[in-house]
């Protein structure tokens, strides 16, 4: 084997994929550059490879039933959300600070757009992220439960520093589920973060989560650090329809 290809060789034994890429033109390109320019930048691209990677397996992982941003998100469209909230939340000082968020409102406004962007910003800046529907949660925590693994499985959702609940509120609880939630929500409390999803206002909550005292006992530990996002405005889908119908009369 000739150097050329030890190097290349040795680059992929140590899994520098980028370095091994782009190596060949960077050399062909770089003569009026110095030895450490040229290691320097090679390892730069080798770092910014492994960190994209890294982010789009954590995107993967994250359990998003869609992928989209904060600047996707139309403001203009729902004035009722104050932009600075959001520009806050952007931040990830709620991470920091182990405080939750939730965004109220009727079917179509954008709570879960605006819960995955957040969660997206968490992504890119290293933060692990996991989202779940309620129906979900629930679901997996009564299978949990059955099988003696609840506490186990607490502790691992507890590894993510942000978790997505979402659409709490479209599947009325009984009061052995609501018991769940309350035991997932107090591991989480003062711990980590989540973002909740709810079509319901708080003073309803005590119906669907079937029993008022579990009801003001969850709302007590998740509301106590947390920022509301209240969203009154017409759905987004709906308005897409309409164009389109707008276009299309029949
Ligand atoms: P909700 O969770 O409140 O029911 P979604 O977040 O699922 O609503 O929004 C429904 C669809 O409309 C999604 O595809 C979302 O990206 C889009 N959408 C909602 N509001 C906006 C907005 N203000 N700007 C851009 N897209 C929006
Ligand atoms: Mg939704």
């Amino acid at each position: 084997m000739n150097t050329y290809e030890q190097v290349h060789d040795k680059l992929k034994t140590l899994h520098l994929e980028a370095m091994d890429s782009i190596l060949d033109n960077y050399i062909e390109n770089a003569k009026d550059k110095s030895f450490l320019e040229i290691l320097e930048y090679l390892l730069d691209q080798e770092i910014k490879n492994k960190k994209q990677k890294t982010i789009d397996v954590r995107l993967r992982y994250s359990g998003f039933p869609f992928r989209k941003t904060l600047d996707e998100f139309d403001f203009t469209f729902q004035p009722s959300i104050d932009k600075n909230t959001i520009n806050e939340l952007r931040t990830l000082r709620f991470i920091y600070n182990k405080e939750n968020v939730i965004f109220l409102g009727p079917p179509g406004v954008g709570k879960t757009h605006l819960a995955i962007g957040i969660g997206m910003e968490a992504i890119r800046s290293g933060i692990l992220v996991y989202y779940i529907s309620t129906v979900k949660l629930i679901q997996n925590l009564k299978r949990d439960y059955q099988t003696g693994r609840l506490e186990y499985k607490l502790r691992t959702y507890n590894k993510f520093p942000l978790m997505i609940i979402d659409e709490i509120g479209y599947l009325l609880l009984n009061k052995e589920e609501s018991n769940l939630l309350f035991q997932f929500v107090s591991y989480r409390y003062e711990h980590n973060s989540t973002i909740f999803t709810s079509n319901k206002s708080y003073s309803e909550w005590g119906e669907i989560l079937g029993d008022e005292v579990i009801a003001s006992a969850i709302l007590d530990r998740i509301l106590h650090h947390s920022t509301t996002v209240n969203i009154k405005g017409e759905s987004y889908r709906l308005k897409e329809r309409k164009k389109i119908r707008l276009f299309n009369p029949k």
